[in-house]
């Protein structure tokens, strides 16, 4: 079927629709006046995962009177990029190591905090990502996902732990990042992370999974493994005997992947529940799989039937992957009327820079086009579902430039879909693969910027094509939601936190939240006022490829909430942005040393304290912290783990030397720093 041959929906279905949800899901509903719109009940807040709020209190209209109401200081040095949950007038959220707070949703106020603990119990995990990015709740409880790998029901008027299971294998670096998932009286959670050997933490290969545990009990009731493992084991189910079918030699020995490390939705029409499963690990595919085959269920998105766990159907975003292109984005469920048919769709903005629109009834493949710059195929043939891949796609010279790069055009920051207008609203990064080729200011030999361009896109899900288009500053902007005001809210990576016209893309209003914005805007409603929540703070991913912004000791985390005619003033900002690069007259350079230090700072520090140790606000700038003037404080640090207890892991197997190498290589980065600043002042 081609693009053109897709209808939008009428006005009078929405409408219609709108009584459809109602009797359907029976949580979450969508329509307006009903309790529930008032709630924001889980991450996406319905079951669709649509990140929609059909509250019209609200509009284009009156947003431009949107005022901070309060704000809630977040302690610590923690990633601040989850959803929170807006239930009956209370507001729940995570930071970091699934530390959950519970705060009056109208003034603020502190009811309860959960720690449970992470940073003693994670051992090697600490050194891998950085925290849970949501919770879920069902019943008067709380869920939520420890990073080392325990899935933990809170009784959510206390904080106090009903229950506790370990989700993960003893001594395996499965982490878990994702919200979990209520459906049906269960909880679900999946894990990351496929790629831990390319941090310095080898490992067997992880075989993704997903685990349904009974929401009341802890009980353990199915689970599901995304690829298959031995076969002289024999197989865990129907599903992964088809899956070995296309993997071959010794798969179960040296690969894996798979993992479900964020989406997950559930169908309460069809009872069933989807999730997006990430690439393999070796990443390459000619590593992984020299045959060639096309390795289920890497890179797809599977329907399982939710009281079971059982197979039902999957659609493969990318067979034989090989460009880290995770299917893992956000999987949003919606009713389109398609040629005249009305369709009951699965949507994603995928990794790969593909808009997929899926019969979920029966996992059909109905449209495929490009959102953003894509190189790596011509189109997805929609007779076979599969992609027309370009000739250089898989160049393994590393010679042709990919779009998108492995970050992907759309990363786990969520999409919203609004059935007032039909479109769905997606975070865009155009990036290219081969980032080697950038010169230190981040440009490419032809002056362009080689990390991305960002945008926010509102896409017309049945045309397949763009429909307003809103550059951003920064290369990875936040997560979007919109309500039935006519608005989509979206927080930006420069602090600025902002509402458009859904349906026109007009920049409306905006806020400057003091420091980057990563994590997802919710809106709820407490008595008569309607509110709009977000949480500020800059680190994770985003701190990776944004260094130089926001500074880890100086940068707020908070959660800001907003209303119409509030007036709340936060503290003034931190100063701007100047790097104070240690002075270390002592200094004694050794270039070999600092190469070996480069190399093991490479492997084990970047993902918190920044590539060529430039950090962007998740951890400190080593550059200017203190602790390099001293070997014994450092060590301290890096091998008997002195910070442990704050989230610096211990790295307790790296030798003396190594340990030493990378202080070497900190001074000279401090040093070059200090020089440059030094060369910058003389020519100004
Ligand atoms: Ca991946």
């Amino acid at each position: 079927m081609l693009a053109q041959d897709l209808e939008p929906s009428s006005g009078g279905f929405v409408q219609s629709l709108g009584a459809l949800f109602l009797v359907a899901s029976g949580f979450g509903v969508t329509l307006a006046g009903t309790p529930d719109s008032d709630n924001w009940g889980s991450y996406g807040r319905t079951y669709d995962q649509d990140h929609f709020s059909p509250l019209t209190d609200i509009d284009v209209d009156n947003v431009s009177h949107l005022g901070l109401a309060w704000w809630f200081d977040i302690p610590g040095i923690v990633l601040a990029e989850s959803v929170p949950l807006a239930i009956n007038g209370t507001l729940f959220f995570v930071t970091g190591y699934s530390v959950v707070r519970a705060v009056n949703g109208a003034t603020g106020r502190l009811l309860w905090t959960y720690d449970p603990g992470v940073a003693k119990e994670a051992g090697r995990k600490l050194r891998l990502l950085w925290g849970v990015r949501g919770i879920a709740s069902l019943n008067g409880r709380i869920y939520v996902g420890t990073h080392d790998g325990r899935l933990v029901a809170l009784n959510a008027k206390t904080g106090k732990p009903v229950w506790s299971v370990v989700t993960t294998q003893p001594g395996d670096l499965r982490i878990i990042s994702g919200p979990p998932l209520v459906f049906g009286g269960k909880v679900m959670i999946g894990h990351a992370f496929t790629e831990a050997p390319l941090y310095g933490e080898p490992g067997p290969p992880l075989r993704g999974y997903v685990t349904a545990y009974d929401a009341v009990t802890g009980k353990q009731l199915w689970r599901f493994f995304t690829v298959p493992g031995d076969p002289k084991k024999g197989f865990e189910s129907k599903a992964m005997e088809m899956a070995a079918k296309t993997w071959s030699g010794d798969w179960w020995k040296h690969s894996g992947g798979g993992t479900v490390w964020n989406a997950m939705t559930y169908d309460p029409e069809l009872n069933r529940v989807y999730i997006g499963t990430s690439n393999g690990f070796p990443m390459t595919a000619k590593v992984r799989d020299p045959v060639g085959g096309d390795n289920l269920f890497l890179a797809s998105i599977v329907a399982l039937d939710a009281d079971s766990g059982t197979y039902v159907w999957h659609y493969q975003t990318n067979p034989a992957e090989t460009w880290d292109y995770d299917a893992t984005e956000d999987l949003e469920l919606a009713h389109l009327v398609v040629a005249g048919t009305p369709r009951r769709v699965l949507m994603q903005a995928s990794k790969n820079g593909f808009f997929y629109v899926i019969d979920r009834d029966a996992g059909k493949l109905i449209s495929a086009e490009k959102f953003a710059k894509v190189t790596w195929a011509e189109e997805i043939d929609l007779s076979t579902g599969r992609p027309v891949e370009t000739a250089s796609a898989r160049d393994e010279s590393g010679q042709s430039r990919i779009w998108p790069s492995g970050d992907g055009a759309h990363g786990w920051p969520p999409m919203a879909f609004s059935p007032v207008t039909n479109l769905v609203y997606i975070p865009v990064l155009d990036s290219t693969g081969e980032i080697g080729a950038c010169n230190s200011r981040g440009l490419d030999p032809s002056g362009n910027p080689c990390v991305g361009v960002d945008s926010l896109l509102a896409w017309d899900p049945l045309r397949q094509q763009a429909v307003w288009r809103v550059s951003l500053p920064g290369v990875r902007n936040a997560g979007v939601a919109a309500t039935a005001g006519n608005l989509v809210f979206q927080g930006r990576s420069d602090g600025q936190f902002a509402a458009y016209a859904a349906d026109s893309g007009n920049k409306l209003w905006s806020f400057d939240a003091e420091t980057g914005i990563v994590g997802a805007p919710i809106s709820y409603k407490v008595g008569a006022r309607q509110y709009v929540s977000v949480m500020a703070g800059f680190g994770g991913g985003s701190s990776v490829v944004e260094p130089g912004k926001w500074k880890a000791r100086t940068q707020s985390r908070r959660l800001l909430t907003f209303a119409l005619d509030a007036n709340a003033r936060l503290p003034p900002p931190p100063p701007p942005y100047e790097l104070t690069p240690i002075v270390d007259p002592g200094f004694k350079h050794s270039p070999a040393r600092e190469k070996r230090g480069f190399a093991s700072y490479t492997e084990h520090c970047p993902l918190c304290h920044g590539y060529g140790a430039r950090a962007g606000g998740h951890a400190p700038d080593l550059r200017e912290s203190a602790v390099i003037l001293s070997a014994k404080a450092f060590a301290k640090i890096v091998k008997h783990g002195g910070l442990r207890e704050q989230g610096m892991p211990q790295f307790q197997d790296l030798s003396d030397s190594e340990v030493s190498d990378i202080r070497q290589y900190l001074r000279a980065r401090a040093r070059k720093a200090a020089t440059n600043q030094a060369s910058e002042k003389r020519t100004e």
